[in-house]
């Protein structure tokens, strides 16, 4: 249980989603902790006693008036949510979550993404639904490569989960990273992405959302990877240019897409991914932060602010994320 000094007010606010989940794992962590939830000033008054903000799609301009606060904590990996908002407190650490719930969520995920398209399971689903015994063309992992762009903390948990199995597994980061684990090859920089591209079987997207990334998915880059190669998006909607993706689809550059992030979501339903059979749609569920973990580390993390120390997580509002 976290010790701190006084009893800290901690406000979960989101406009897209009922906070009200995290109350036990907060009240457990600390019993008789103050909690304020709601998406409204009037929801979460008094403003002046507000230590921290668990934010999920944050009502902008709405953290700027809490004159109290000492630490933003995003209540999941990502911080775009939190940016999108022009009057986000300059001087407040902003913090993530980084869980190995949530790695784990995501490493099953995608090994099953990578796994249904190079056993080519829909095909055995459509047999079986036919009652037809029918064999795949089968491919060792040995010699399927899976690209990874982004090797942080998801991508690094995923690129390490396929290698275990035998897929020959790449990444591609920012910068440049030494003492890589067993099986997994590195690019880094714009210098390198060609190259890193030209050898993706299928290109797994785990980039956070930044000025830098966002539209990273586009014709330029699927033109990049070998032919009829499978896309894989579990980072954010705004990373791919749809009209991109369909007409790759079209060509025969892509030859499927396995997508859990949206510009718009939920997913319109009149939206053509939904009718497109190369296109597998999950309703951004590939995995979740646990709610004792978040409680844990934003109270661990106020605390650390409180005493001058620097938080756990913290974001570069420089790099974005
Ligand atoms: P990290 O910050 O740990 O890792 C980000 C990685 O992306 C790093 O390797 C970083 O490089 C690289 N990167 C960032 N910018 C660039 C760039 N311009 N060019 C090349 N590489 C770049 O993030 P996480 O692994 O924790 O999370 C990644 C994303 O996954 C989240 O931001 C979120 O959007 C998404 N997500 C999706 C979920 C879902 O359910 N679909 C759930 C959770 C997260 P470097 O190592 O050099 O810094």
């Amino acid at each position: 249980m976290t010790t701190m000094t006084a009893t800290p007010c901690i406000a979960l606010v989101s406009e897209v989603l009922d906070l009200g989940y995290l109350a036990a794992a907060f009240e457990a962590q600390q019993p008789g902790i103050r909690l304020r939830m709601g998406s409204t000033i009037e929801a979460l008054g008094p403003l002046d006693e507000i230590d921290a903000a668990v934010c999920w799609f944050a009502p902008h301009g709405l953290l700027a008036q809490l004159p109290r606060l000492k630490l933003i904590q995003s209540l999941a990996a990502g911080v775009d949510h939190l940016f999108a908002d022009r009057d986000l407190p300059c001087a407040v650490p902003l913090c993530r979550v980084v869980d190995a719930t949530m790695a784990a969520g995501m490493k099953a995920y995608v090994t099953w993404a990578v796994v249904q398209q190079h056993r080519r399971m829909q095909g055995y689903l459509a047999s079986a639904a036919a009652g037809r015994w029918e064999e795949q063309p089968i491919t060792s992992p040995l010699r399927y490569r899976v690209g990874i762009a982004g090797l942080g903390a998801l991508g690094m948990a995923c690129a390490q989960a396929l290698a275990a199995i035998g897929y020959q597994v790449r990444g591609w980061s920012r910068s440049a990273k030494t003492d890589l684990p067993n099986g997994i090859v590195a690019f880094h920089g714009d210098g390198q992405l060609a190259a890193f591209l030209s050898g993706c079987d299928t290109l797994v997207c785990l980039l956070p959302l930044t000025l830098q990334t966002q539209g990273f998915l586009n014709a330029d880059c699927f033109a990049r990877l070998p032919r009829g190669a499978h896309l894989i998006n579990v980072g954010r909607g705004d990373h791919l240019v749809e009209a991109d993706l369909l007409a790759a689809l079209a060509s025969g550059q892509l030859g499927a897409a396995t997508l859990d992030a949206f510009s718009r979501e939920p997913l319109p339903a009149d939206h053509p991914f939904w009718r497109d059979p190369r296109i597998v749609v999950t309703p951004h569920v590939a995995t979740r932060s646990d709610p004792a973990v978040i409680a844990r580390q934003t109270l661990d993390n106020l605390a650390m602010v409180q005493r001058g120390d620097r938080p756990v997580h913290q974001v570069d509002r420089e790099r974005g994320y």
